[in-house]
């Protein structure tokens, strides 16, 4: 009988709340993502895909698709959806890719990447977070992420080169393994410049061995940590 409730239950309420999440993001997406210039398919696509409230257990879903960073313990925060989407957009995903996160955290913006492109190594240096984000990604069905504990400084020499690289933590300046490790046509976004004061979100190419570096836009992130 108990379990008869329980079975209606489920029905009544699972696929009700999913749709009620579907419109959260699809809302967070038209207005606080779409409406600030984010235009690439792909990225909308998943933004509207990756159901961020998993990410951020605690907090009630309504928080978790507000426009504003969120705490994930250890004194760490998951980004602001537009800034995810934003950086997204910035390395110019591809369906073939492989890319790099330094940097997991929660592990959204590794999901978000996961939807559009092909594989995506992640390193977090804190193990507690490494861990969360991977049994996590593991549950939600996201195989083609590898999540790693460790210093991204040094990248993730064994899978490089890599198409396309997000730092989600500021340094001082661009640790030259990551640099290294970007491959001909790769695209790096990472927020540079010293702790407590705003950082430049930076975009780096490599076109045939050159380098070019573009500073985009002033942005707030927690700083790179090194082990
Ligand atoms: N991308 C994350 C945001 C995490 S905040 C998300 O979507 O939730 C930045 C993360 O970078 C923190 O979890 C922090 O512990 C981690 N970090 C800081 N320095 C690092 C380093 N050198 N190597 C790997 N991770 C680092």
């Amino acid at each position: 009988m108990l379990a008869f409730f329980l079975g209606i239950t489920l029905v009544l309420t699972g696929p009700a709340a999913d749709t009620t999440h579907q419109q959260m993001r699809n809302r967070m997406v038209q207005e606080q993502i779409a409406a600030r210039g984010v235009t690439n398919p792909a990225v909308l696509r998943a933004m509207r895909t990756v159901r961020r409230h998993h990410f951020v257990p605690g907090a009630p879903p309504e928080l978790a698709y507000s426009d504003r960073p969120l705490p994930i313990g250890h004194g760490q925060t998951i980004s602001q959806p537009f800034i995810v989407a934003y950086m997204t957009q910035l390395a110019e995903p591809d369906p073939e890719d492989r890319a790099l996160e330094v940097g997991t955290g929660s592990g959204y913006q590794a999901a978000v990447l996961a939807e559009v492109v092909d594989s995506v190594y992640t390193i977090e240096i804190v193990p507690e977070l490494a861990q969360t984000a991977r049994q996590r990604l593991t549950r939600m069905g996201y195989d083609n992420v590898r999540v790693r504990t460790g210093d991204g400084y040094r990248g993730w020499p064994d899978r490089a080169p890599f198409d396309l690289i997000i730092v989600t933590a500021a340094p001082d300046q661009i640790p030259p393994p990551l640099i290294e490790q970007l491959a001909d046509g790769g695209r790096m976004v990472i927020p540079v410049g010293p702790e407590g004061e705003l950082q430049q979100l930076t975009l780096i190419t490599k076109t045939d061995g050159e380098i070019t570096r573009e500073r985009i836009t002033p942005v707030r992130f927690v700083p790179f940590r090194r082990n």
